[in-house]
């Protein structure tokens, strides 16, 4: 209820100056256009004769080592920012004899692999960047570009001494749960059976490219590679463009999603021609990013990290905060329902009252959106086609001061997808949409990654736990852990990721606070030298309720959502697997499980 003396919010159809109704009609029929019947089956894995889709560039192909049969206490599967948090948490826990397993010749995860023209960050540097106190480091940039951040990756690596040990060109295949000696067995493709008493497996979320299986893809002549593995020597230039080698070529992106709009800026600048194929289009909001004034570097004071990160995930998870200090596009965005509601008033309403205010302030964000890319797309028809019409997080929005302005160059040209399902066909020489075909000298795909949990549920990383079961298994009605961090009956094995967690964009914060909790858990079983850290039956099934219980929501709102990998291509799963409380909720939780005596529950042995 609103309380008598405030008043009322601004939500009369005048007041707003738009129709509801006919939104939520036009949402609708956008999402139904773009709906596939083979939904996420429309992709192809980079395996088989794909796999050289997925090659490293950066690596050396000739680095050779012997393969390890040896002993560590803790494995550490993935050198992204999850596998360095945990392994400087964990050193910051005493724990000494660490193992980083990494597929790539580096640290860095996503910032090894994104190092396409214009990659950076979307999310301020301040509170993405992890440990920069630690390390003592303040980013140059307000959104760090992506080499920045691979740099500070590495600073964290070399601060907590993870290099020693490491093993890097290492794809962990296969984990067998050894009963007799309480430890795991590591197998990898470089032929190692090393022995680990915990694993920690954090391989990434969105981690393997995937490609779009258009028919005729693989009869394609000409150039063609994922965004992640960017191809310099077929393009020139760097991660600041200068493409210089595309300025006799016809270039095509197929994808429009965050990845790609940080690209085609560079590519409608160096080539000759472009072709962007979209199917969906994004939200592109305003950018401004800028240098770090070292005036305001200098006036920061111990703790303001933190202080900062917590400020942006409180707010941008629905939370009120007194003051935002990030204070940008995604904060503003977030800010909007509290600008429909009186903040004291609202704890007090009704859900259904907030779900509704929440759409209002939605619609409003996007007509504001959608307003931009006429203001800045000069070709009516181009700009009609590049507006989103779908609610603000049902896909990623993104930002750039540049993406929108692109298609005014006589030389880029924007093809919509949307009525035949995406790019059609492809030729020898064309890509085919609507029986027109699109002469093309090379294809970048910026096509995605698939979602994985840490690679257990994909599969790419089998595990044998006790007797032998496996995730598949155990699993096979939907994921059983405990925080989503552990589960019955595969003792001493972590896994990292959104799964029965949090989820937020900031998702580096979420890792962090996973790490924290990590490295907590394997500190007191270290104490109390337990043999064993396992969630009981019943402790996991208590944590499988409370996320059903509250994920309701959850789903109403993703199936209404255009198709994406946010909502399982357009079928949500009945229930979503994160913690609909919140991740500012679910961090709480975990201080007051570890505070009053949670440890009792997994440390046994
Ligand atoms: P996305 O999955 O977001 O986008 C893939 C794009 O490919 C979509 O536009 C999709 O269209 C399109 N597509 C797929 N198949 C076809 C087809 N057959 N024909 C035409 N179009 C097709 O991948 P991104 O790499 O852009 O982004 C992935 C995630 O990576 C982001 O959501 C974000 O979480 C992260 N990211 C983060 C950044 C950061 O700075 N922190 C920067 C870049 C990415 P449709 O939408 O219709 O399916």
């Amino acid at each position: 209820m609103v309380t008598p003396h405030q008043p009322p919010a601004p939500t009369a159809q005048d007041q707003l100056g738009f129709d509801p109704e006919a939104l939520r009609a036009r949402y609708r029929a956008e999402r139904d256009r773009r709906i596939r019947p083979d939904g996420t089956g429309q992709y192809r894995r980079v395996t088989g004769e794909l796999e050289t889709y997925a090659r490293d560039p950066y690596a050396d192909p000739e680095s050779t080592r012997k393969p390890l049969y040896d002993r560590v206490e803790v494995a550490v599967i993935g050198g992204g920012f999850g596998g360095l948090l945990t392994g400087a948490r964990l050193r910051q826990a005493g724990v000494q004899d660490i193992r980083m397993i990494e597929q790539a010749a580096d640290f860095g995860g996503t910032w090894y692999w994104n190092r396409y023209p214009g990659v950076h960050c979307d999310i301020e540097s301040y509170v993405y960047m992890p440990l920069l106190e630690e390390i003592g480091h303040v980013p140059a940039w307000r959104y760090a570009p992506g080499e920045e951040i691979r740099q500070h990756a590495r600073a964290i690596g070399r601060h907590f001494d993870l290099y020693r040990d490491a093993c890097f060109g290492t794809r962990a295949t296969e984990l067998r749960w050894d009963e007799g000696e309480s430890e795991w067995i590591v197998f990898t493709d470089r032929g190692d059976r090393m022995r680990a008493r915990h694993v920690v497996v954090s391989s990434g979320t969105l981690s393997l490219p995937k490609l779009p299986g258009i028919p005729g893809i693989e009869t394609f002549k000409g150039h063609m590679f994922h965004t992640s593995r960017w191809d310099y020597a077929y393009t020139g230039g760097d991660a600041d463009g200068g493409l210089h080698k595309l300025a006799d070529k016809r270039v095509a992106v197929i994808g429009t999603g965050a990845t790609a709009i940080q690209i085609v800026p560079h590519l409608g600048h160096d080539a000759r021609e472009l072709y962007v194929f979209q199917r969906t289009p994004s939200s592109v909001d305003v950018r401004a990013n800028r240098r770090t004034d070292p005036t305001w570097a200098q006036s920061l004071t111990p703790g303001w990290s933190r202080r900062r990160r917590d400020n942006f995930l409180s707010l941008v998870s629905g939370g009120q905060v007194e003051r935002d200090l990030v204070n940008d596009g995604w904060t503003a965005s977030a800010r909007l329902l509290q600008n429909l509601v009186p903040t004291d008033s609202y704890a007090h309403l009704p859900a259904e009252e907030r779900e509704r205010l929440g759409e209002l302030a939605d619609f409003q964000k996007m007509n504001e959106l959608r307003a931009r890319v006429d203001d800045l797309v000069d070709d009516p028809a181009t700009a009609e086609a590049l507006k989103p019409w779908y609610r603000y997080m049902c896909k990623r929005p993104t930002f750039s001061d540049t993406y929108l302005q692109t298609f005014n160059r006589p030389n880029v040209t924007l093809v919509d997808t949307a009525d035949h399902g995406g790019v059609e066909r492809v030729t020898e020489n064309a890509l085919v949409v609507g029986g027109t075909e699109y002469e093309v000298d090379c294809v970048v795909l910026a096509t995605g990654f698939e979602v994985g949990v840490s690679g257990i549920l994909s599969g790419e990383l089998q595990v044998h736990g006790r007797d032998g079961v496996t995730f598949a298994e155990r699993w096979k009605d939907g994921p059983r852990t405990l925080h989503g961090l552990y589960s019955h009956g595969f003792p001493n094995l972590f896994h990292l990721g959104p799964v029965q967690n949090a989820a937020s964009v900031n998702f580096v914060h979420i890792l962090d606070e996973q790490a924290i909790h990590v490295a907590a858990v394997l500190a007191e079983a270290h104490k109390r030298q337990a043999r064993h850290v396992e969630p009981s039956v019943d402790a996991e099934a208590a944590w499988v309720t409370t996320i059903h219980e509250k994920a309701h929501s959850l789903h109403k709102f993703q199936a209404e959502c255009t198709p994406g990998y946010y909502n399982n291509e357009g079928m949500p799963r009945q229930r979503s697997e994160t913690f609909g409380d919140g991740p500012v909720a679910f961090h709480e939780l975990l201080r007051r499980w570890r505070a009053e005596g949670g440890m009792d529950e997994v440390v046994v042995g």
